[in-house]
């Protein structure tokens, strides 16, 4: 009898579609990554495109090859996407994915489900800005709506005459991306829910992850997120589904969570497999790569479960020298082969442990050696009290 291997198609050729392909590739199930741009670090390990979103042609072709589709990231636009979903399984359905493009209509959804946010307006002109600041208070943020990611398209208010300069900043982009103001929340912590739906509607969610950003970036994750109590847990998982079912969606999503005064507030909700949910590769049963994958091509979902507890730090910018750290026991290096470039994720290491208090002293002695102590340090206090 001939076997025929499940192609899964990626629109997007970054590290997610690398990892991505790494989880897919001991299921028997190939990867085809397309992108616009050259080099995208997906090549090492999986089969590549170069097209435009508006090459018909090379999308017809690529349909005809693989059994279903999905993202690396969210801003593929959102005709290409339907486009292909009239030819084979698009997921997350292109309708969920046009909502999380859309920081407006994501914060309005997540209202509309129950789902607290910070204060927001939406921003068309200097006018609307004025009165929203007068409206929400500051300090406040002024985002981009669309095409926003790591901490890009942002400018924070303090005072009001601030407000001039992120007018300068981002006033060009009313007309194009669009605007949000959103109140600054003084958040006491971030989570995150790492959450997969099947084509079925069966519903799994990763222990809770609690993130720790610098500019806008995520620098460090800590998993299952020390401290939470179970009604809050059981509030945010409750919440992704909800979101989850109200979308329809298939697949991996990541909804990230501010917790102020000891109430949950959405801040957004990544389409896609997320970052904060990479320790998922070496501390939980399943990954979320390997469980994005099943879900898209219809396979049964594996076990969310972690196996101890997990810590990630994010590698912004450039690699750091790996030298002594491989040596520290249950750590994981994550190099995605990408060139140095300021800003940009180039890699990460995951440390897992059975016990809270082994991972703390092993984050410190990864830390130490990586000089990231001040990385490192609120989740090792952490984990030392857990
Ligand atoms: P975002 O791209 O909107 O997820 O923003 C990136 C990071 O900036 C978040 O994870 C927070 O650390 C911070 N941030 C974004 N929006 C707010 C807000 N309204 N209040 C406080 N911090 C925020």
């Amino acid at each position: 009898m001939s076997r025929r291997d499940l192609v899964l198609g990626v629109l997007g050729g970054g590290q997610l579609a690398r990892m991505l392909a790494q989880a897919a590739s001991p299921l028997g199930i190939r990867t085809v990554a397309l992108d616009p741009a050259e080099g995208g670090c997906a090549a090492d390990v999986a089969m590549t495109r170069q097209a435009a979103w508006d090459d018909w042609e090379a999308l017809q072709a690529f349909a005809e090859q693989v059994d279903a589709v999905t993202f690396d990231f969210e801003n593929v636009p959102a005709a290409t996407a339907r486009w292909l979903a009239e030819r084979v399984p698009v997921y997350p359905p292109p309708a969920a994915l046009e909502v999380a493009q859309d920081r407006l209509s994501e914060k309005t959804l997540f209202r509309a489900c129950g789902l607290p946010t910070p204060e927001f307006r939406a921003i068309g002109s200097k006018d609307d800005l004025i009165a929203a600041v007068n409206g929400i208070g500051l300090p406040a943020i002024l985002k981009t709506r669309r095409l926003g990611y790591d901490g890009k398209g942002q400018f924070r208010l303090r005072e009001t005459a601030d407000l001039e300069a992120a007018w300068d900043a981002l006033g060009a982009q009313a007309d194009t991306v669009g605007l949000i103001l959103e109140a600054f929340v003084p958040f006491e912590r971030e989570l995150s829910v790492i959450a997969v739906r099947d084509r079925q509607g069966g519903f799994r969610c990763w222990p809770l992850t609690r993130n720790w950003h610098v500019d806008g970036v995520l620098s460090l994750s800590l998993a299952p997120a020390p401290q939470v109590d179970t009604a809050l847990m059981a509030e945010a998982m409750g919440h992704a589904r909800t979101l989850a079912e109200r979308l329809q969606y298939v697949g991996v999503f990541a909804l990230e969570l501010f917790v102020r005064d000891g109430q949950l507030l959405g801040n957004e909700m990544a389409p896609r497999v997320h970052n904060s949910g990479h320790w998922t590769i070496e501390g939980a049963v399943t990954s979320q790569f390997e469980n994005h994958v099943r879900a898209v091509l219809g396979l049964p979902l594996g076990l969310t479960t972690a196996r101890g507890q997990a810590a990630m730090f994010n590698w912004i910018g450039e690699m750091p020298d790996r030298g002594a750290a491989l040596a520290v026991p249950d750590l994981h290096w994550h190099d995605y082969g990408k060139s140095a470039r300021a800003g940009r994720k180039v890699g990460h290491a995951t440390i897992c442990a059975a016990e809270p208090a082994v991972l703390a002293a092993r984050l410190e002695q990864a830390a130490q050696w990586l000089q990231r102590e001040a990385q490192a340090e609120p989740a090792v206090s952490l984990l030392r009290e857990a």
